[in-house]
């Protein structure tokens, strides 16, 4: 089972006693940022010329330098850019300024799982990844409460690194929810999977291949739209709030009968044997390094995907009904 972790296994000094630079000010950086000076903290936020983040940052009263110059000034710096440029990032702001005894920070595993970044042996590596957006992390910190929060060491050059990442994400409002302990090789490969087999793949092909079965026996897309895209919010929330057990206490026993005896039907064995596919492919590095080289080539299939979702009559049809439903709010 795994080990938790609350407010008093934490000690808030330890982080207070640092200089800490937030590079990135976007979904993670902004809570982070303001999450750590509210504790106390002395913070600055990282950022590259012409960053449209910038102003926001400054109006909410903290001070931003470059990039270089905010890892020059701090001992602890979190990286919160976006992964594909962490590694460019490390190579022209962070390491040349990067000092025995600093630690470098991480809000998810993915380029020092991979080795786009490798750090010296001198700095110590942690991981804290709130299990939220951050706009969440921010708003519970804000109330008193906090993101539970998942966090790891990869290198415990100070003998002292798990202390202080705890001491990290308890400024942020973590420990208040409770600090998962991972490694940077389970976070990274967990959220790779999660995100491809089920949460954004698994469930966007599962949702637009019911909606073709449907349109394609004659079926219109509106009733279509709503049998499985719409409704899936209503089933989606009974599961997170109380499991699958709660879904099917709520949903009628016809629903039930069906889920049981058809679902194994559309994931069956050959969905199970791909999954573990997929998995090994994230596991070896061949996901990630088809990814860099993909968004090092600018992007090419990405937007060829995006743009045939795009113009998909699911998207085309929503759009339309959902622009009927006035307390479904598109922009937020
Ligand atoms: P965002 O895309 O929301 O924000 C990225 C920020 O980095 C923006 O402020 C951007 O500025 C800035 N930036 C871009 N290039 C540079 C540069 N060269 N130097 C300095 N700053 C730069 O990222 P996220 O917050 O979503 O992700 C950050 C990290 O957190 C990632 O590792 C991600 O995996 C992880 N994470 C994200 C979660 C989420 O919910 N979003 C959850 C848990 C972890 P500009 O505004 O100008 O583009
Ligand atoms: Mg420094
Ligand atoms: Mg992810």
């Amino acid at each position: 089972m795994a080990e938790l972790f609350y407010d008093d296994d934490a000690d808030l000094s330890i982080i207070q006693g640092r200089k800490v630079a937030v590079l990135g000010y976007g979904s993670q950086g902004h809570a982070h940022a303001l999450s750590l000076r509210d504790s106390g903290v002395d913070v600055r936020v990282g950022l590259h010329e012409g960053s449209k983040s910038r102003a926001k940052a400054e109006e909410q009263g903290l001070r931003v330098t470059t990039p270089a110059e905010a890892v020059q000034e701090a001992d602890v710096i979190m990286v919160l850019v976006p992964d594909p440029i962490q590694a460019k990032v490390y190579e022209e702001s962070i390491a040349p300024h990067l000092e025995d005894g600093d630690a470098l920070f991480f809000g998810h595993g993915l380029n020092i799982r991979y080795g786009f970044i490798k750090p010296p042996a001198s700095v110590d590596v942690c991981m804290v990844a709130p299990k939220g957006p951050g706009h969440l992390v921010r708003r519970q910190y804000e109330e008193g409460r906090g993101v539970p929060c998942i966090a790891a060491v990869e290198q415990d050059a100070s003998g002292n690194a798990f202390a202080l990442a705890l001491s990290y994400a308890k400024a942020i409002g973590g420990t208040r929810a409770g600090v998962i302990k991972t490694t940077f090789t389970e976070e990274t490969e967990t959220d790779l999977f999660g995100e491809q087999a089920v949460l954004c793949g698994g469930t966007a092909a599962l949702v637009k291949a019911g909606f073709d079965t449907l349109v394609e026996a004659g079926y219109q897309p509106e009733i279509a739209y709503f049998e499985c895209l719409h409704e899936l919010k209503l089933i989606v929330d009974l599961m997170y709030e109380g499991g699958l057990e709660k879904m099917r206490w709520s949903v009628s026993e016809t629903a039930e009968w069906g889920d049981y005896t058809s679902g194994p039907r559309v994931i069956n064995e050959q969905t199970r044997a791909e999954m573990k596919k997929i998995l090994s492919e994230i596991q070896d590095g061949t996901f990630a390094n088809n990814w860099m080289a993909e968004y090092n080539a600018g992007l090419p299939k990405y937007n060829e995907y995006k743009k045939a979702d795009q113009d998909h009559l699911l998207e085309t049809t929503g759009k339309k009904l959902r622009s009927l439903m006035s307390w479904v709010d598109e922009d937020k």
